[in-house]
């Protein structure tokens, strides 16, 4: 890794008694007994270990080892604190915020059980819209195809979308492909005007699709609906093949929307996730139109994004995602839970006669090795790892050694979707004090600034009512989901020191400081101030503004999370149609106590939900402990009992 190991001091602090402990339990050569083993100390790996052994109290805290590879917690959730310059400003280079009401267990985790104080997701200044009651949903600001800006109005538009037809758009369409007024379509289609609303191509969907989201409903009949709605999308088809295999994209084309249409939606949106299979989207969307009734309490933000905050009287500032898996690791190690940091698994065997010897086995069936020469027998085994994790570990590896066909196709299916995250920092907030930007996105087409959030960025004002005093960060660019990186601000993550990958230790972060001598970081600076520049010359025009009122940052990070960045679960044919995924990814192989818990198995792309969800349900339906008293219990009944299969 280039650059400087940055951490905020909340995950340094963890990270250091974390390591104490480590120093005196585990040298290397060292064979280890743990009832219980958590490999990854992620969202997933912290909350087995604290739902264990501080939750539910069901497993003595001493008899759990968590096995971290990094010599930090948190894997794809990496809050860094002391930004040169810029230090207690916190910034989050991967997961940063949660939904209220789509995602019902990390809410009910963070805010009921764990009473930590959530905020709007948006600027953490007095006047900026993070303390009012209700939490505003982003605007899009503009949105731009190749070199075009199409400025929109911040207080109407919504959505990544063109609204109307322009001859700019510039690829070709034929008039029936056009849409907007004395066109020869109302609307723009997109893959997911296909599969969602009641013109879904979906029957299943369509039919339900009002119903699902008629406000009367209740709870309990809104969760009904979504459970029948959802074994009726199991159970149907897209032209005889299961709905599991098929692709949204695959539909889309049959459907007659054009590649060039779907070009403009990569360009604005997000076609490369509907190449994964399309049951896993509309599953996603029939329970959240249940889970979006749940009660809320009635004070705190509405039932948006939210990102955890801290109280400094004057005004919130974010306290970083991290802080929730420091929280359950803190109190889990406070219990008696053993954390090992810097241990990085590289396979898992079923227990000989020969290992009695030197491990002490007991009834042990598993022995997991660890890079540095540490060995563990365990009784029971939680990968908290993502796709590239477990597959690192190779063939000859448990679970992969014993699993069957079915399962390691459904691992192989699960793909990787790069993502990239750049924050850049400037003694003066331009886009609030210059621009007015206050919220929004700007989706561009300029090389390291493809989608740029005004309403994220941890910024803090010398007086809160006058935003020429604020200083701080802005998230420059969010890129994601397009593998060839040409339509999107990947590009700036190519300058990323060093892939990350479970094959290296390199964190997938690079730091670019304004006087940086490496060529490489200053092309990166360079690509990101025109980028900035050029995509906001229409703004800056309506203003009467020279470029240079944007100016060079104090320093800019780069998270490139292109190796392990989110899972998209393609539309792979499955030897037992009727086997839900997510059975077979919490309990690989029959006969050994494997449990795999990781965003990439719970059945949620892209979102911690998944963790808690594939975690949740190796604890209760495997291991039988019982549901969280603080989880209402029909969602726990839906998601957990019964695996989002439908009742
Ligand atoms: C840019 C980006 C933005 C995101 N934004 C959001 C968001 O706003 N909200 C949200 O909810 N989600 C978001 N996500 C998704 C979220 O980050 C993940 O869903 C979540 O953090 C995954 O947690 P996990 O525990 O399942 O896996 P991971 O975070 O991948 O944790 C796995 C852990 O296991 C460790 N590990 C792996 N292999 C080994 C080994 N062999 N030995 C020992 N340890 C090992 C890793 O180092 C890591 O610490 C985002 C993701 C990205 C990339």
């Amino acid at each position: 890794m280039g650059g400087p190991r940055l951490l905020s001091p909340v995950a340094a602090a963890a990270v250091a008694a974390a390591a104490a402990i480590a120093a005196v339990a585990a040298e290397p050569g060292d064979a280890l007994h743990c009832p219980i083993t958590i490999v990854g100390g992620g969202m997933g790996g912290a909350y087995t270990a604290w739902r264990l052994a501080v939750d539910a109290k069901v497993v003595r805290p001493a008899d759990i080892c968590l096995f971290e590879a990094n010599a930090r917690l948190g894997g794809r959730i990496f809050s860094v604190g002391n930004v040169p310059g810029y230090e207690g400003f916190v910034t989050d280079m991967g997961a940063y915020r949660f939904h209220r009401t789509n995602h019902p267990l990390i809410r009910s985790l963070v805010e009921d059980r764990l009473k930590m104080e959530t905020g709007c997701y948006t600027d953490a200044t007095t006047t900026l819209p993070m303390d009012t009651p209700d939490c505003p949903s982003a605007k899009t600001l503009s949105a731009t195809t190749r070199t075009r800006s199409y400025l929109g109005n911040l207080t109407t538009q919504t959505g990544y979308k063109l609204d109307e037809w322009t001859p700019d758009v510039p690829y070709f369409l034929t008039d029936e492909e056009k849409w907007g007024a004395g066109q020869a379509r109302k609307t723009r289609r997109t893959v997911a005007s296909v599969l969602f609303g009641n013109d879904s191509l979906i029957p299943e969907m369509a039919s339900r699709w009002d119903a699902l989201h008629d406000n009367r409903l209740t709870v309990e009949a809104a969760m009904a609906l979504a459970d029948e709605t959802i074994a009726a999308l199991r159970a149907g088809t897209y032209k005889g093949v299961p709905y599991a295999e098929v692709s949204g994209v695959q539909i889309a084309r049959d459907a007659g929307i054009s590649p060039e249409e779907m070009a403009l939606d990569t360009a604005l949106g997000y076609t490369s996730w509907f190449q994964g299979n399309v049951l896993g989207a509309l599953i996603v969307a029939a329970r959240e139109a249940a889970t979006a009734r749940l009660p809320l309490p009635p004070t705190g933000p509405a039932a948006a994004m939210v990102v955890p905050v801290t109280s400094n009287g004057a005004g919130r500032k974010r306290a970083g995602m991290v802080t929730i898996v420091d929280k359950m690791v803190g109190e889990a190690r406070a219990a008696g839970v053993r954390v090992f940091m810097g241990h990085r698994a590289v396979g898992v065997r079923r227990v000989s006669a020969c290992d009695a010897s030197t491990y002490e086995t007991g009834t042990a069936p598993l022995l997991v090795s660890f890079a540095n020469g540490v060995g563990v027998a365990t009784g029971r085994l939680f990968l908290n790892m993502d796709q590239p994790g477990l597959i690192a570990l190779g063939a000859g590896s448990e679970p992969m050694a014993s699993a069957g066909t079915d399962f390691k196709r459904r691992v192989d299916g699960a793909g990787v979707l790069g993502v990239s995250k750049t924050y850049c920092f400037w003694p003066r907030a331009w886009w609030l004090a210059d621009l007015g930007l206050t919220r929004g996105s700007g989706r561009f087409e300029t090389p390291a600034v493809a989608n740029t959030r005004y309403h994220d960025g941890p910024v803090q004002c010398a007086d809160p009512a006058d935003l020429a005093t604020c200083r701080g960060g802005l998230l420059v660019d969010y890129s994601g989901s397009d593998p060839t990186g040409a339509a999107s601000g990947l590009y700036a993550a190519s300058y990323a020191d060093a892939p990350s990958s479970p094959r290296s230790d390199a964190e997938p972060y690079t730091l670019l400081l304004a006087n940086s001598t490496v060529p490489r970081h200053r092309l990166a600076l360079a690509a990101i101030v025109d980028g900035l520049r050029t995509s906001h010359t229409p703004v800056l025009d309506g203003l009467g503004l020279t470029p240079d009122v944007i100016p060079d940052p104090d320093v800019c990070l780069v998270a490139s999370w292109y190796d392990i960045g989110v899972h998209m679960h393609r539309p792979v044919p499955r030897l037992s149609p009727a086997v839900v995924s997510e059975e077979l990814f919490v309990k690989p192989v029959v006969d050994l106590p494997i449990h795999l818990v990781n965003e990439a198995w719970g059945g949620i792309s892209g979102w911690s939900e998944s963790s808690l969800l594939s975690a949740e349900r190796a604890l209760g339906v495997h291991l039988k402990v019982p549901a969280p008293a603080w989880l209402d219990r029909r969602v726990y009944d839906a998601l957990i009992t019964n695996f989002n299969k439908g009742a």
